[in-house]
């Protein structure tokens, strides 16, 4: 059995910081020192464990089923040895709220967990089997976007996305270079980033222009004095989708690379989101990163004004930085611009037309127009 307290040192401390560590309760370290007593006592406080600091068998087993997050083991129902732990509640509170019946939120892996978790496969068209692998926990996450975080507004878009069936025609997409007019934005290597963001969108206007979008830009190299107003632009032609081009400065020259933004904010401890603004951004982010070399900063959930202020889904993507050598070299060249509005009006076909069976990065302007 294992106990450790205040003063000890050696292995087993080391994994109870190490676990305490992960749960954001402290460093690492093999020292069961004063500030690791109270990171024990808190955690016992949280779990309605005994609080006395002292890791004996329960504490260190509470300690090592907290740390399991949702994805990081295959779960599956293990008759008479089940899996247990902070994962398994995750999975759980998902199936629950999306009105599945995974028995009592226990953190145990049993036999109703099993059957919600197939009944849940079954329903979304999955493989039934059992087990939370990566495609059932990218469902469930999005699903729970779309249920739980529950906007009315993304349920809206959603119907709207549908309704309108699987085509490009008569979509409406526009399209916001960042900056112009008095404002340049960053500035490095001889460049603008208000000239290259209008520049790329012109090249994706173009290229929507051919598979039947309609496509505004929101100013032709004036500029628009803010966000709130580039929104009320998006929002008065009743815009499909938003796509807002900027690209990214630092103070480092080290710092590169594509990142993509969609709405979200915390609510409460929740966090609202766009669903079709988040599907937008991966897949914008993700048709640009497998064009191009530029280094992948994934796609974040930002409150910010244009996102925020927008009625339709509404990305802005940061193509790149004019600090980094590498990166201003590229954004230099109409071959790059060109190969990141080919992504830009891929990432839309994709959206809009679901089925492409094209992996991603190979569906070229013209290939699917609907
Ligand atoms: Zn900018």
């Amino acid at each position: 059995m294992v106990t450790c307290r205040l003063g000890d040192t050696g292995a087993v401390v080391a994994e109870v910081r190490s676990k305490l560590a992960r749960l954001e309760l402290g460093a690492p370290g093999d020292t069961f020192d004063p500030p690791t007593d109270r990171a024990v006592r808190a955690f016992q406080q949280q779990r309605g464990l005994r609080v006395d600091g002292v890791v004996g068998s329960l504490t260190y087993r509470a300690l090592d089923e907290a740390h399991w997050r949702l994805g990081d083991r295959l779960l599956t129902e293990v008759i008479g040895h089940p899996f247990v732990g902070d994962d398994v509640v995750a999975l759980q509170h998902r199936l629950h709220d999306l009105g599945f019946d995974p028995g009592r939120i226990d953190g145990i892996f049993g036999a109703s967990t099993s059957a919600a978790l197939r009944e849940f496969q079954r329903g979304v068209g999955l493989p039934t089997d059992g087990a939370a692998g990566p495609g059932t926990l990218a469902a469930l996450q999005r699903l729970s976007r779309t249920v739980t975080g529950g906007s009315p507004t993304a349920r809206r878009e959603e119907e709207r996305l549908r309704s309108a069936g699987p085509s490009l025609r008569g979509r409406v997409v526009m399209v916001d270079p960042g900056h112009g007019g008095s404002d340049p934005g960053a500035t490095g290597h001889g460049l603008t980033e208000a000239e290259v963001a209008l520049d790329l969108a012109r090249r994706v206007e173009g290229r929507l222009g051919v598979l039947g979008v309609r496509t505004y830009l929101t100013h032709g190299g004036d500029g628009v004095s803010d966000d709130a107003s580039r929104a009320r632009i998006a929002n008065d032609v009743g815009a499909d989708l938003l796509i807002s081009l900027h690209v990214d400065t630092a103070a480092t020259p080290v710092a590169g690379g594509v990142a993509t933004a969609y709405y979200g904010a915390q609510v409460r401890g929740r966090l609202i989101s766009s669903t079709l603004g988040e599907r937008l951004a991966w897949l914008v982010q993700s048709e640009i990163v497998a064009r191009t070399d530029l280094v992948d900063c994934r796609c974040h959930a930002k409150a910010w004004e244009l996102l925020r202020l927008t009625r339709m889904p509404a990305v802005r993507v940061d193509v790149g930085y004019l600090s980094h050598p590498q990166d201003a070299a590229r954004l230099r060249s109409p071959a790059f611009r060109d190969t990141v509005a080919e992504a830009l009006s891929a990432a839309v076909q994709r959206l809009y037309l679901p089925d492409l069976d094209v992996p991603t990065g190979q569906l070229f302007v013209g290939a699917a127009a609907g």
